[in-house]
């Protein structure tokens, strides 16, 4: 990849006279993503709130691929940045649960493109967003959605309103906007899997303990597949931080929560019979958190019914599975995508951009969720039944993410848009608005 200017000089000068107003709700990864990306193409940006008061360190390990990294650099963020702190390892292993036999040896770019922390990767984004100029305002949770023409409005918990030309709801994974959208809430399905995370810095008797050592000392990957279960090992920063995350069956009703603790005595039997070069590492540690892996139904619209003004972006829309490395990354093409929209519209046409984005972003980023299924299930499934001393066909475990990164968001929605458009503009002719799904 080239270099970059600042981020003033690759700003794009606005279509519009005045340019449009956007409010952005949510400041994750994907909030980030859509100021950063309207910002470039020229649109204004009031506000980015968020109903946390402050951001901590959380959550542990985080893809980005280059799919997102070429609209990021595109819109003047300095990679280096994220590339320093991501895991600096060029392969990873994928092994046999039992005796950590290394079925497949990948490069790491295959799995997650560039895997660090979430937390260091955010400040990094909220950093960027900044540096333009856009306020962030956290501690402002919205409350309610007024979807109407031509200005909706939000409210938040202080009672303040705020209205934009387009307001763009990433709000994640449990989202109030998506019930505005939908018409009705859509409760977690669970998808049978949780995950059980832990993210420490390894003490020096563990680091010396030659029973836990094996993966502290350096910067790697490694996965151990096995029946209905696989255990992710991540060593950044030259082994001062460390990160397992163990998938498995779930049968209990742990609530959807990033937060949720997790019982260590379950870990511990869980991996009792995992390759004894990781398994005394998972025993040793004191905590870990259990996240319950739920699903969404793919949504049929992304878009409010009203004044087609108030748009779903990132996990609120598209939420990913751990295994498909890439919801953080398809938040950014969403963003590129919505901005681009944006970009090509008149002023009065928002709701032509905010339905062309649906339509031209739902069948990629269900091609990546459903990427993520496959993978988890071939990783479960490819050793049932399996006597230990079968060789196993290394391309039935490998990680296929690579063509999801050749893809440019912003160049297929430039290329499709006379299409899109179209199909759209007849939509609306007819009053009926095709369902995504
Ligand atoms: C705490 C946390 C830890 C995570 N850890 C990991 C991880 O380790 N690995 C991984 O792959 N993915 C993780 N994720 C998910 C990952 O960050 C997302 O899949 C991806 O970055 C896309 O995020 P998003 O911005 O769409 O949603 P999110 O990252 O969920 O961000 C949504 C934001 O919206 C804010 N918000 C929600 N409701 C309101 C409201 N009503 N008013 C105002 N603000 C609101 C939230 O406070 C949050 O900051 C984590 C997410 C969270 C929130």
């Amino acid at each position: 990849m080239g270099s970059i200017d600042s981020p003033q000089t690759t700003r794009l000068p606005s279509p519009h006279n005045p340019p449009l107003k956007a409010i952005v709700i949510g400041a994750g990864l994907g909030g980030c993503a859509a100021a950063i990306a309207l910002h470039h193409h020229g649109h204004e940006v009031i506000t980015v709130l968020d109903k946390v008061r402050q951001f901590g360190r959380l959550g542990d390990s985080l893809g980005l691929g280059e799919n997102a990294y070429k609209l990021l650099e595109r819109w003047g963020c300095n990679l280096n940045e994220v590339k320093a702190i991501g895991n600096q390892s060029p392969t990873m292993n994928i092994r046999r649960w039992r005796d950590g036999k290394i079925l497949v040896e990948q490069e790491l770019i295959d799995m997650a493109g560039y895997i660090g922390h979430r937390g260091d990767y955010h400040d990094i984004f909220l950093k960027w967003v900044t540096e333009r100029g856009i306020p962030i305002r956290m501690g402002c949770e919205v409350v309610s959605y007024d979807d109407v023409e031509p200005m909706p409005s939000i409210t938040l918990k202080s009672g303040e309103k705020l209205s934009a030309d387009i307001i763009i709801a990433c709000d994640g994974i449990k989202s109030l906007a998506r019930i505005l959208v939908l018409g009705q809430r859509d409760d977690p399905i669970s998808s049978g899997y949780a995950c059980f995370r832990a993210f420490f810095k390894p003490t020096l008797d563990l680091k010396e303990n030659p029973l836990c050592n094996s993966f502290l000392k350096q910067d790697s990957v490694n996965i151990w597949i096995g029946p209905d279960m696989h255990l992710i090992q991540n060593t950044l920063r030259n082994g001062e931080e460390f990160n397992w995350i163990l998938t498995h069956k779930d049968d209990g009703d742990v609530p959807e929560s990033w937060f949720q603790p997790g019982d260590m005595e379950e870990v511990r039997k869980l991996v009792s019979d995992v390759d004894p070069s990781i398994r005394e590492v998972v025993k040793a540690t004191t905590a870990c958190l259990d996240w319950k892996i739920c699903y969404r139904k793919p949504l049929p619209t992304w878009v409010s019914a009203k004044s087609h003004r108030i748009a779903l972006l990132g996990d609120s829309c598209h939420g990913h599975l751990p295994t498909s490395a890439q919801g953080a990354s398809q938040a950014c093409e969403s963003a590129g995508v919505l901005a681009t929209c944006l970009s090509l519209v008149d002023r009065d046409d928002v709701k032509i951009a905010t339905r062309a984005y649906e339509k031209l972003r739902f069948p990629r980023t269900r091609q990546s969720q459903t990427n993520g299924e496959d993978l988890r299930d071939r990783w479960h499934n490819v050793l049932k039944n399996v006597e230990n001393e079968i060789e196993i066909d290394p391309e039935s475990v490998k990680i296929k993410n690579r063509w999801l990164y050749a893809f440019d968001s912003e160049e297929d929605a430039r290329a499709r848009w006379r299409e899109i458009e179209d199909i759209v503009r007849d939509e609306f002719r007819s009053g009926k608005i095709n369902p995504l799904c």
